[in-house]
């Protein structure tokens, strides 16, 4: 039962050939069995899972139908949950239970599908291999040694490993795309605004989108219809319609126009890794694609403007962690200083108080225009360069990271080293541009990513070519040993 993507479990569940309540106990107890070894889970949530399943299956009783009606899924852990521990993977919030669901999470209930639990995660999304979190490092199911990507690696790891079919996350700067890309599964970062942000704990609120983290593109396109849609409580989403993303599918990439850009190649690639890039650009060809060279003069300063802008909006956004109104509280503070300094002091781990340190740093009197402002120039040039060559191609391509997964720890002294695993992904959340990894090799037994981009709220675009490039492979039917 396991093995089955979300699309599969959406026949069997229509054709009567199991419940959603057998599928979510089976599921309950290979995670019970498995996942001591992965670290995925945060909180497991079975007492609302199975409400949630016979719920489901009562609906489709009576005639209801629906892709995720009795579909279970989990919830990257910084999606808010009414009445259940939504920690961001930090201990400042190891006591917080949500007051309320965010729209993510309200809206996919609402389609029936079943939370399983909370996912592990960097501690508050801040990472690139899910080791900062509180609650210990996630594995990667293809080999145990090594990271499962971040900061999403939990949901990566989870689905990766077949505890489940599909799990939301978030990207600020790859934490979608680069888990997929490590743990062998396929992930679509949104444009921005496409998915509310009301309910998700704000890492950097102008990056910061929800998406989904499946197997194929099929599902991707399942998971995604039931995220998306204008929230008026979030004041970033856009009111735009949203399409059919199952429908758009099954399109022919006859004369699809595909832009490889040149600084994709430059030292810091894998040569492996540019060598499956480069095998997926010919499987493309193949049903149609012609391919261009294109160039992104500006993407070199993509890593130093974003660890300027990510972390001042991240300074600001985790002052509202202060010991008073959420989560830890130190023991007997002298005075409110003291209780400031030791609740926060206590309650973030070294990267996150890294990152607010930067942060206040780039945004204080004398610093702003040298650091936050020069990285906002560059970010518009970044988003030039991008409509400069989506006037030219249909979607660009390269690879999603430039090493497959590393070994863990092996970063943990260097935290520019980690910082640099995100050259190719971040220009789409400095850009707002919606980007998608998917399977494409293996490198000594670790998986491979390739990534697509394509224009502002061109979502069925990137899961139409990528699903046609699945209906000719067979990378994304991968399982890791073991599981
Ligand atoms: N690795 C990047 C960071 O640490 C991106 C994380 C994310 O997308 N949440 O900021």
């Amino acid at each position: 039962m396991h093995q089955m993507t979300l699309a599969e479990i959406a026949r069997g569940l229509a054709d009567k050939k199991f419940s959603s309540e057998e599928l979510t106990k089976n599921l309950l107890a290979r995670i019970a069995q498995l996942d001591p070894q992965l670290n995925s889970f945060i909180t497991l949530t079975e007492d609302l899972a199975l409400q949630q399943a016979k719920a489901a299956d009562a609906r489709r009783a009576n005639g209801e139908s629906g892709a995720l009606l009795g579909a279970p899924i989990a919830h990257k852990d910084l999606f808010c949950t009414q009445g259940i521990r939504t920690s961001c993977g930090s201990k400042m919030l190891d006591n917080f239970k949500a007051p309320y669901d965010a729209t993510v999470v309200a809206k996919l209930a609402a389609a029936g599908a079943v939370t399983l639990g909370k996912t592990n995660m960097d501690e508050f999304a801040m990472g690139s291999a899910n080791e900062s979190s509180y609650y210990g490092p996630v594995k990667n199911p293809w080999n145990l040694e090594h990271v499962p990507g971040g900061s999403s690696g939990g949901s990566a790891a989870a689905v990766a490993a077949r505890l489940l079919p599909a799990a939301t996350g978030t990207d600020t700067g790859g934490s979608i795309r680069q888990p997929a890309a490590l743990t062998n599964l396929t992930g679509l970062k949104p444009t921005y605004g496409r998915v509310s942000r009301w309910g998700m704990i704000a890492y950097a609120s102008s990056l910061d989108q929800g998406g989904p983290l499946a197997r194929t593109a099929e599902d991707c396109a399942i998971l995604l219809q039931g995220m998306a849609g204008f929230d008026p409580q979030d004041s970033t989403s856009i009111d735009e319609p949203v399409p059919d993303y199952s429908a758009s599918l099954n399109g022919s990439l006859q004369g699809l126009r595909i832009g490889v850009p040149k600084e994709y190649f430059g030292a810091g690639l894998d040569p492996r890794i540019a060598d499956l890039v480069m095998a997926s650009v010919e499987a493309l060809k193949k049903l149609g694609a012609v391919v261009k060279e294109i160039s992104l003069p500006n993407m070199q300063h993509a890593i130093p403007a974003y660890y300027v802008i990510a972390p001042a909006e991240a300074s600001s956004n985790l002052s509202r962690f202060d010991g008073v109104r959420f989560g830890h509280r130190c023991e007997n503070p002298k005075d409110l200083i003291d209780l400031y300094k030791r609740s926060r002091g206590e309650g973030f781990g070294p990267e996150v108080q890294r990152r607010i340190m930067v942060g206040a740093y780039a945004l204080s009197a004398g610093y702003y225009d040298a650091y936050y402002l020069k990285a906002q120039k560059i970010r518009r040039l970044i988003k030039n360069d991008f409509m400069a060559a989506f006037n030219e191609v249909d979607i660009i391509l390269g690879p999603t990271t430039p090493n497959p997964a590393w070994k863990l720890g092996a970063k943990n002294s260097d935290p520019v080293a980690a910082y640099l695993e995100d050259v190719y992904t971040i220009t789409a959340n400095l850009a707002g541009l919606p980007g998608l990894s998917m399977p494409a090799g293996f490198v000594d037994g670790l998986p491979v990513g390739v990534q697509l981009l394509a224009p502002y709220f061109q979502e069925g675009r990137l899961l139409n070519v990528a699903h046609q490039y699945q209906q000719n492979t067979d990378w994304h039917t991968r399982t890791p040993t073991g599981f």
